[in-house]
């Protein structure tokens, strides 16, 4: 993953501000449920420091912010919060979910991390009933598993057992991620793992 700061015009107030920007999604390793392998590469939200107008995309035009839009300096995840509130899709909530909880554990706090785990789990449930995408469907069974919320993992994983291995040919890679996710799953380990351990 590359990155490099650079400034950011907030479209709410015109604020300008330096900000870390992703370049490059790419990476040689990183979790099972996509989670980055450096802490380095978090957070990836933009926090305008003026008018707390937050999100994965602050600049452009002008948006529609709530009367009741909180601000909590306080709050070193508030950000997260926020861009919540304001999120116009399924796939950016999905998202800064997954990513707020991944923070948290990269800042060591582990019980927080869970119930923003369990959030995004919601979240993810809510997408994919409208758009069942396999990729997303993945990452979900992984959250699942590192909640310890096996047999939901395992119904999970029957409902798209058929697709993956049918595309075992085309997809090798993400077919023997898939095999492994399941050994983990019966072997109730709920422990981070990454896409190197395949
Ligand atoms: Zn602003």
């Amino acid at each position: 993953m590359k990155t490099a700061v650079r400034n950011i015009t907030c479209a709410n107030c015109g604020k300008v501000f330096e900000a870390r920007v992703k370049l490059s999604s790419f990476s040689r390793d990183f979790g099972l449920d996509g989670k980055p392998d450096n802490p380095g590469f978090l957070p990836f939200i933009f926090d305008c420091p003026d008018c707390g107008y937050a999100g994965y995309k602050i600049e452009g035009a002008k948006p529609v912010i709530p009367e009741d839009y909180v601000i909590d300096r306080n709050n070193p995840y508030d950000a997260y919060e926020r861009a919540l509130i304001l999120a116009d899709s399924d796939d950016v909530k999905n998202h800064l979910l997954m990513e707020y909880s991944w923070k948290l554990e990269f800042d060591g706090k582990a019980e927080e991390a869970k119930k923003v785990r369990e959030r995004a789990v919601s979240q993810m449930e809510l997408s994919l009933m409208k758009r069942p995408i396999i990729e997303l469907i993945f990452v979900y069974i992984d959250f699942l598993r590192q909640l310890e919320r096996f047999d939901e993992a395992e119904a999970a994983v029957d409902t798209i057992s058929p697709v993956v291995t049918a595309d075992a040919d085309k997809k090798p890679r993400f077919y023997k991620r898939f095999i492994y996710l399941q050994k983990l799953i019966k072997d109730r380990d709920a422990a981070p793992h990454m896409i190197s351990e395949v």
